[in-house]
């Protein structure tokens, strides 16, 4: 949990809760998970279901912070002691959807987002919830594993039962768990009866319904320092995801190196600061976001065009906000002056 992330949870948990007048009160509650602080705040007009609620999500974040991060001895990290020997085994049930689903998302993304990468993230440090300080690993190291490429479409699928043709092949879901889980929160809180709720995990969320009589408002953190660089109201069932270079790095000899790795030349991607996806579920959103940051400044709308993603805001690296037509008419860029944009068309 860096400050800033902190300070943004803040931001939005203060615009979520500035007054709306209905009958109906917010419950909230701040939950630890993923490394980052998830506020779920819940409408309704029975304290009890909300709080029932509540403990549900909480036990349901638990179990998936423990079971897929994938750096600890757990059933991902039993997955990838796995995978390399090249053999069937059983994944799991909690694991196996979350397995297709970024199969699919991998290859929409033409393998921009690929959490095969595991080997890779790991060789820059980045596979700790804390930054690394450096330095960058040795090339012959990353050249060695673009060689071996492992990539989520190794992995082939058998009714329960997963193996991977590539030995190098090494699960890390850091670009994508997130997204997947607060869909899985929000399914838990319909279960139970809830229909008005926001999820956010650090900024990174899913909402539903609405704010009493209002609709939810959400910020999106400046790349370059604190404050909201927009915001976004959000009624229904919506998510936003960002993914920036601000969130973790290390600095190494005058160069800076962030948590994003390109798959295609195994170094951290160049050329945007932040991307923010708008999208109706969470784990695309996640997944795109990751992919259209590593697609760079030109090649982004491509991408997006291909993953089914129309609402998108790139800051690129030199602070220069593009947006597509249908992310320019939902977002309020934030300000005395709003900042100057471009836009860009999809494909
Ligand atoms: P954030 O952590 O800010 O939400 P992302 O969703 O983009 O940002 O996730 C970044 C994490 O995903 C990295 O820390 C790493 O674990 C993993 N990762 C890095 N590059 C890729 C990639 N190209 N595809 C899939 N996962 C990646
Ligand atoms: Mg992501």
């Amino acid at each position: 949990m860096t400050r800033r992330r902190l300070a943004l949870a803040t931001i939005l948990l203060a615009l979520g809760l500035l007054a709306g007048c209905s009958q109906q009160e917010p419950y909230s509650e701040t939950l630890l998970a993923f490394g980052t602080l998830v506020d779920v705040t819940i409408y309704t007009d029975s304290p009890e279901a909300a709080q029932a609620a509540i403990r549900a999500v909480d036990e349901d974040l638990r179990f998936m912070h423990e079971n897929w991060n994938a750096w600890r001895p757990n059933t991902l990290g039993r997955v990838n002691l796995l995978l390399p020997t090249g053999e069937w085994f059983s994944s799991g049930p909690s694991l196996l959807p979350l397995i297709e689903q970024s199969i699919a998302l991998s290859e929409q993304s033409e393998g921009l987002f690929d959490p095969a990468i595991g080997k890779l993230v790991g060789l820059w440090g980045f596979q700790s919830d804390s930054a690394p300080e450096g330095p960058p690993p040795d090339e012959g190291q990353i050249e060695l594993l673009l060689e071996q490429a492992p990539r989520m479409t190794d992995i082939q699928i058998d009714g329960i039962r997963i193996r991977s043709t590539n030995p190098a092949v090494r699960l890390d879901f850091g670009a994508f768990a997130k997204g997947y889980a607060v869909d899985r929160v929000i399914e838990r809180l319909r279960e139970l009866g809830i229909q008005d709720a926001i999820v956010n995990a650090g900024g990174d969320l899913r909402a539903i319904g609405r704010h009493g009589n209002r609709d939810w408002r959400v910020g999106i953190r400046h790349p370059g320092g604190d404050g909201v660089i927009a915001s976004l109201q959000i009624a229904g069932d919506e998510s936003v995801f960002t993914s920036g270079d601000y969130e973790r790095y290390f600095d190494w000899e005058g160069e800076r190196y962030h948590h994003i790795i390109d798959p295609r030349n195994g170094r951290p991607a160049q050329g945007v600061t932040s991307v923010t996806v708008l999208h109706d579920n969470g784990a695309e959103a996640d997944a795109a976001a990751t992919a259209l940051f590593v697609a760079g400044p030109d090649d982004w709308p491509r991408i997006a065009a291909r993953m089914g993603i129309d609402k998108v805001m790139v800051i690129d690296a030199d602070g220069g906000i593009a947006l597509t037509p249908a992310m320019a008419g939902r977002i309020r860029l934030e300000g005395d002056e709003p900042a100057p944009f471009t836009l860009r068309e999809l494909p």
